[in-house]
Order: C-alpha cells, then sequence, then structure tokens
C-alpha cells in the first residue's frame, strides 16, 4: 500500500504542469546601444532561467522579460545598477494561468457542431482536431482534411483545404501556431475555418476568391509543441525533438527553414528559445510543409501568424536587401493593416521583418518567397504587452474577425494579381 502510495505521488509529480507562481514580465526600456548589449548580456546568464518573449533589439523598443521568483531580486538590481527602466508587466504569471485555465474548464462541453463550438475560449489539440472532423463532416462539398505528415512525437499533422473544385487551383496558404504558445493563433485559426464555411455562397468577395482558388489552413502547425502548453508547460515555444548531446529539447521552427538557415538572426545553442535545428528542414513539422509546398507548385500566397506585437511584416528577416516586390507588398501591408485597424482601432505596424523587429534567419516567409511565392506575409496578432502570450480568451473572437479583415485585402490582392 504504502508502495503504491509513494508509487502513485511520483507519478503525479512527473506529470503535474510546471508552476509559474511568482514568475514576473518584466518590460524593460533601453536608451541606448550600451544598455541593449547589457540586456543581452542578460540574456547569456543561463542561470537566471529568464524566458525573453520580445528579446533586446534596437534602443527604443520594448524588451519584455519573464523572470522566475528566484531571479527577480538579481535582475532588478542589475537593470537598476545600469541605470536601464523597467516596469512590471505581469505581476504574476501563474495567476493568468489560473484564470485562463478556469475559463477552459467552464466551457468544456465537448460540441456536436461547428455551430455549438466555442470560439471564444481555448481549446485542446483533440477539441481542435474533433473541430476539423465536424467542419469536414458538415461541409463536404467545400473542405477536405489532408495529412501532411506526422510530427517528431507521432501526431498526425493536417491540412484544412477549401475548394470548390477544379484541379490545382491558385492557392493561398495560412498556418497558424508555428509557435505552440502563441494561443490566440490557433484560436484564430478554428475561427477563421468556420467563418470560410460560412461566408461562401453569402459574401461576395469570399465566393468569388474560391471559385478561382483554394485555401488551405494548417492551424496547429507544431501539434507536439501544442500538446506540451497543455500538459506541461503552458509558454512552450520550439517543437519537441531532441537533441543528440544535449539536455535541451526542442528546435525553433521558426529558424528551421532553408533560408539564410544558421545565419545571424539565430541560436546555434540546443537551450537557445530561437535554436535553429542540427540542419534545414530537419524539424519534420517544417519539411512536411516544405514538402507539400512543392509538390502543390501553385501557391500564390503565404501567410504565417503568430503573436504578440501587432506587425505584420514581409521579407526579409535574413538580410537587409530589399525583396523584389517591396513597394508592392508595403503597399498592400499598409491596405491590410487600415482594414484591421477600421474595427477596433487596433494599431499594427509594418514593414519587412528586419527593418521592423530584428534581423531572423531561417524563417517561414522568407522561404516561401524565395520558392517565388510573392505574396508572403508574418502576422504577430495582439497584444503589445499587456497580457502578451497570456492573452484572455475573451479577445479571441476580436483578435480573429480584426484579422480576417487584413486577410481579405491580401486575398483580394491576390486574386487579382495572379501570376
Ligand atoms: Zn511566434
Amino acid at each position: 500500500m504504502r508502495a503504491l502510495l509513494v508509487l502513485s505521488t511520483l507519478l503525479v509529480a512527473a506529470v503535474a504542469k510546471d508552476d509559474f507562481v511568482g514568475h514576473q514580465v518584466l518590460r524593460v526600456f533601453t536608451v541606448d546601444e550600451v544598455q541593449v548589449q547589457k540586456v543581452k548580456e542578460l540574456e547569456e546568464l543561463e542561470h537566471l532561467q529568464l524566458d525573453f518573449w520580445r528579446g533586446p533589439t534596437q534602443p527604443g523598443m520594448p524588451i519584455d522579460i519573464r523572470v522566475p521568483f528566484l531571479s527577480l531580486q538579481s535582475v532588478k538590481v542589475f537593470l537598476e545598477s545600469h541605470g536601464i527602466k523597467y516596469f512590471t508587466m505581469i505581476e504574476d504569471v501563474q495567476s493568468l494561468l489560473d484564470e485562463e485555465e478556469e475559463q477552459m474548464f467552464a466551457f468544456q462541453a465537448r460540441a456536436r457542431s461547428t455551430d455549438a463550438f466555442n470560439y471564444a475560449t481555448y481549446h485542446t489539440l483533440e477539441e481542435i482536431y474533433d473541430f476539423m472532423d465536424l467542419l469536414v463532416a458538415e461541409n463536404p462539398n467545400l473542405v477536405s482534411k489532408i495529412q501532411i505528415g506526422s510530427s517528431y512525437e507521432g501526431r498526425p499533422i493536417y491540412v484544412l483545404k477549401f475548394s470548390t473544385g477544379g484541379t490545382n487551383r491558385p492557392a493561398f496558404w495560412i498556418d497558424t501556431g508555428i509557435h505552440s504558445r502563441e494561443w490566440v493563433t490557433q484560436a484564430s485559426g478554428v475561427w477563421f475555418a468556420k467563418k470560410i464555411v460560412e461566408d461562401y455562397g453569402k459574401e461576395a468577395g469570399l465566393t468569388a476568391f474560391l471559385d478561382k482558388l483554394d485555401i488551405f489552413l494548417e492551424i496547429v502547425t507544431n501539434p507536439d509543441g501544442f500538446a506540451f502548453t497543455h500538459s506541461k508547460n503552458r509558454l512552450w515555444r520550439k517543437t519537441r525533438s531532441v537533441t543528440p548531446g544535449s539536455s535541451c529539447v526542442g528546435v525553433d521552427p521558426n529558424r528551421n527553414w532553408d533560408a539564410g538557415f544558421g545565419l545571424a538572426g539565430a541560436s546555434n545553442s540546443p537551450c537557445s528559445e530561437t535554436y535553429h535545428g542540427q540542419y534545414a528542414n530537419s524539424e519534420v513539422e517544417v519539411k512536411s510543409i516544405v514538402d507539400f509546398v512543392k509538390a502543390h507548385g501553385n501557391i500564390k500566397a503565404f501567410v504565417s501568424i503568430h503573436s504578440y506585437s501587432q506587425l505584420l511584416l514581409y521579407p526579409f528577416g535574413y538580410k537587409t536587401d530589399p525583396a523584389r516586390d517591396q513597394s508592392e507588398l508595403h503597399q498592400l501591408a499598409k491596405a491590410a493593416v487600415t482594414a484591421l485597424s477600421s474595427l477596433y482601432g487596433t494599431k499594427y505596424k509594418y514593414g519587412s521583418i528586419i527593418s521592423t523587429i530584428y534581423r531572423a534567419s531561417g524563417g517561414t516567409i522568407d522561404w516561401a518567397y524565395e520558392q517565388g511565392i510573392k505574396y508572403a506575409f508574418t502576422f504577430e496578432l495582439r497584444d503589445t504587452g499587456f497580457y502578451g502570450f497570456l492573452l484572455p480568451a475573451s479577445q479571441i473572437v476580436p483578435t480573429a474577425t480584426e484579422t480576417w479583415l487584413a486577410l481579405q485585402v491580401i486575398m483580394e490582392h491576390t486574386q487579382n494579381n495572379l501570376y
């Protein structure tokens, strides 16, 4: 009996979720390059176990850092001793997680149709996969589900295809959730899927679009990471692959693409949140998309959705050279952001990745663009840092709705400028 008790206690410990009691998120402001360098030094101190939600870039750009309770004093003393200003953005990370979990459990009932599905709460992987099956079953002439691969841990990787017929029509790609902790993105992906079936045949713009082009939507682009955010660590970003010789798990799937792979703007340390992996396409979650897109050969737009920061970005991230189509992409981004803001006034910045945020190599849309897919964009959805990755569920539908307005602008432009 006693042995059984010990065993069960151990099992509980093994599956218990990581807690973030007393963890704070600090927003740090630097005024010059010296201060930026100081914050970068902080980033190197692995024993502090800091999680940079937004890393140091250039002076004046806010930096958001999740600091474990035990490191708080050292970090604050460090910042103050170098005259670096900061404020506490999130007092206690765990209390936000508790609220989020409570909200999820309150709406746990399993939906029997996509009309009964709750779009205003976060869902598990199983619930999202069930949603996809319901959507396909309800709309067999419009939606199908394609398995493009299996994740590192063996989960199926699905893409929804929205098509009204034809063969290998020009197509519009959207993916959400490649970084697993960015929960508002997968939730928005679910909402987009429902919106497409609701609007087809009713809304003129989307109907005309789908009569000419197909839409591919990958909602859970990093299923292992997403499952892990539910079972163990809500703030997990990377894949779950094992790197030989390292105890740290996972690769940043937005640094793993074959576009400037391994150059500045990614880390070669397996413990880093921006670890690029052993080689380009090492992550099956990335390779599955690469193979699919290449085999398809007729994808005209590629939109990869992240959070947070409220940005709409186009290539490049790994080099300063402007994209050949920079002025067209810039105009289009401006129009998309204007449409997005028209609903609730949410403000977005836009521009190339490297000029707007930072140098980032091996990124999704740089790869897509270099494949000849001209309309390649990355969104960073809400917010700008009140909640960061822990955006309250009450903001899911407003976020998805406003983002859809921007997507429609990009879709319409693609449709009118097929190449
Ligand atoms: Zn991301």
